[in-house]
């Protein structure tokens, strides 16, 4: 984990450096981290999109509709809320920040995640805890954070919602970008666990990843949850791969 030094000379580089955009580098309004430019080269999603997975329909749908694959695997996850494809820059700021060691880029990246928050599915109902999706402690090691924890921290601040690292990664797994979705699945298999002495009882939980692929690591972690007796299990990642 980030050591408190670590910590406070990246908010003292943030405070005195000049407001410049961090996908072009032209310069900005004081506070302001990402020009509309480069916002805009990955558009919010906009609706129909499936209610529980949040993945976007291309067609007319009138009202709320759920895709196949939810229809076909009930995920154990309440929803995810997911409204950004990970493209154009927001792709590269997460790229630089999860494997570029960019950790200043939370600060960027946390705002797609206040955008969900704000979500009716999120609002609908009490959030007790922020859980971040593990990573196993090799990759830990070879990462030097986990983007999931430093999201949350992130978020926490700004929400007030406590961080419950509640779930850990017992196996480690494949890195999964080559598997399809059935590989994926029985890959992650008893990947997770509630770590010890964690109580979620009647708890509602909100799990949050830096990018929703096929969903498949939210689904275990919510079934790990659910089964310890959460109440609720809902999702949020600031995009969707
Ligand atoms: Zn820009
Ligand atoms: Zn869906």
């Amino acid at each position: 984990m980030r050591n408190p030094i670590g910590n406070f000379l990246d908010t003292v580089v943030e405070l005195f450096y000049p407001s410049n955009c961090v996908g072009c580098g032209h310069p900005q309004d004081f506070g302001t981290f990402l020009c509309n430019d480069c916002k805009a080269t990955s558009p919010r999603i906009q609706a129909p999109f499936c209610r529980c997975c949040s993945r976007p329909f291309d067609g007319v749908i009138a009202g709320e509709f759920c895709c196949p694959n939810c229809e076909d695997r009930k995920p154990a996850f309440d929803c995810v809320v997911s409204n950004y494809q990970a493209k154009g820059v927001l792709r590269d700021l997460i790229h630089r920040f999860k494997y570029g060691r960019q950790y200043h880029l939370r600060r960027v990246l946390v705002e797609y995640l206040v955008e969900a928050t704000q979500d009716p599915r999120i609002q609908a109902g009490p959030v007790h805890y922020l859980v971040p999706v593990p990573l196993h402690p090799t990759r830990l090691r070879e990462r030097g954070f986990n983007q999931a924890d430093a999201l949350a921290e992130t978020l926490s601040k700004r929400t007030r919602v406590p961080v419950l690292r509640c779930v850990e990664r017992q196996r480690y797994t494949n890195t999964q970008t080559r598997f399809d979705r059935v590989e994926r699945m029985q890959n992650l298999r008893d990947a997770f666990a509630l770590r010890k002495n964690n109580n979620v009882r009647g708890k509602h939980l909100v799990l949050l990843d830096d990018v929703l692929t096929t969903g498949s690591t939210l689904h275990e972690c919510a079934l790990v949850l659910r089964a310890a007796g959460a109440e609720s299990v809902r999702a949020i990642t600031a995009a969707r791969g």
